[in-house]
């Protein structure tokens, strides 16, 4: 299917499959075929692309009330806060609902200036925090950001894990340290717990915020429910979306009291927050929590790790991952792989042009997984 026949717009056009439902992990096309989902739903589908529970609680809280401004309470809404702060620790108060990963990359950014009153922002590079101006300016891939310049001014890109360019870049002029526990559209790269830490030091000695950005790893996905549960290391502020309402759209911009009570200005979404997506999310965390998913992420990750061993050298550069977020850097371009991949049955992706990402539903069924783990390792043994 060509960009034109898709009337899309500013995008690679769609692989000439069309997908019409989700049954557990699979994905089904319009011919009856079904497809082991393990990166199409890039994410946003940690509980399946029609979790069952996820569904009832769209369908029940659509037939009581869709949507509702912000200006009046409900009981939806404030459960949904309250389960979500609960899974965290005590010194996370505040929540600004939105739509998407970037929107609540924006939020955060905001806050932060705003809080702080200073102008800076410190990212790292091979990040990835969205698309629009904001989020964009914090994100790192060139081509992403030239044909869009002039960016938001104050944003700085530091190499990822390493604390000294950190330590250096952060002055008494930065607002905001802003980094992913894993970068995912960067190429899988895991942060280690030092270079976290030392982003806690330099920012709480120079009066910087915080933040992580845990769009594509929180919800379960690196074997903890939220990434920075590793290494201990707890920001200011969390940036969520993804699989955060069981792939309905949501954002989530996590703060403290603190941050809030000196934020000045406002920030406002006429859809953030809304019932729907918040039934979802409720639903979602429930869901997540109670089918214990960190613990399963955990375990097939390792059974990942083992299996893909057998991957051969000169073929592979390295594999890199925590929990079910893996990349397989190849020693040559990752399409023909994917094509084939696709052709067998599989639907992964790309995280730039030579790393393999892999990033199925945390539903999983076992045998299924060790199917795929098996096709990558013939597929990328042979050659794409
Ligand atoms: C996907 C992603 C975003 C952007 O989320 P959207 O919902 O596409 O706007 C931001 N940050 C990270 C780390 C992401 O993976």
């Amino acid at each position: 299917m060509s960009d034109a026949a898709d009337r899309g717009v500013g995008g690679a056009p769609p692989r000439p499959i069309s997908l019409v439902r989700a049954d557990g992990a699979y994905l089904v096309d319009d011919r009856g075929r079904r497809y082991l989902d393990i990166g199409a739903t890039h994410g946003a589908g940690s509980l399946g692309a029609a979790n069952p529970e996820v569904a009832r609680a769209l369908a029940d809280q659509a037939r009581d009330l869709i949507y509702l401004g912000t200006g009046y309470s409900n009981p939806v809404r404030t459960a949904f806060v309250e389960r979500l702060l609960g899974l965290l620790p005590p010194s996370f108060g505040r929540v600004f609902l939105s739509n998407s990963g970037t929107e609540a990359v924006e939020a955060g950014i905001k806050f932060a200036r705003s809080s702080t009153g200073r102008p800076k922002v410190v990212a790292a590079m091979r990040g990835f925090h969205g698309r629009t101006l904001g989020a964009l300016s914090a994100t790192w891939r060139p081509e992403l950001r030239a044909p869009f310049e002039p960016l938001v001014p104050g944003f700085v890109h530091v190499p990822f894990n390493d604390p000294a360019a950190l330590e250096a870049a952060v002055d008494e002029t930065t607002a905001l340290v802003l980094l992913e526990p894993v970068q995912g559209e960067g190429g899988v790269h895991v942060a280690t717990p030092e270079y976290l830490r030392a982003a806690r030091a330099v920012t709480e000695a120079r009066g910087a915020l915080l933040a992580f950005d845990e769009v594509q790893t929180g919800i379960a996905r690196t074997g903890r429910l939220f990434a920075f549960q590793r290494s201990g290391v707890v920001p200011d502020l969390l940036l969520l979306a993804k699989s955060l309402a069981g792939g309905v759209p949501i954002g989530a911009t996590v703060t403290t009291d603190e941050v809030a009570r000196r934020f000045r200005g406002s920030h406002h979404s006429t859809f953030g927050g809304n019932p729907l997506a918040c039934a979802a999310g409720l639903a979602a965390l429930d869901f997540t929590v109670r089918e214990r998913l960190a613990e399963r992420a955990e375990r097939l990750g390792a059974v990942a790790f083992d299996r893909l061993r057998a991957l051969p050298p000169d073929r592979v550069r390295e594999v890199r991952g925590l929990g079910l977020l893996l990349g397989i850097e190849l020693r040559e371009r990752v399409l023909p792989v994917l094509a084939e991949l696709e052709s067998r049955g599989f639907l992964a992706i790309s995280a730039g042009a030579t790393v393999l990402r892999l990033l199925p539903p945390l539903t999983v069924p076992e045998a299924a997984w060790a199917d795929a783990l098996s096709a990558v390792v013939e597929v990328v043994s042979r050659g794409g």
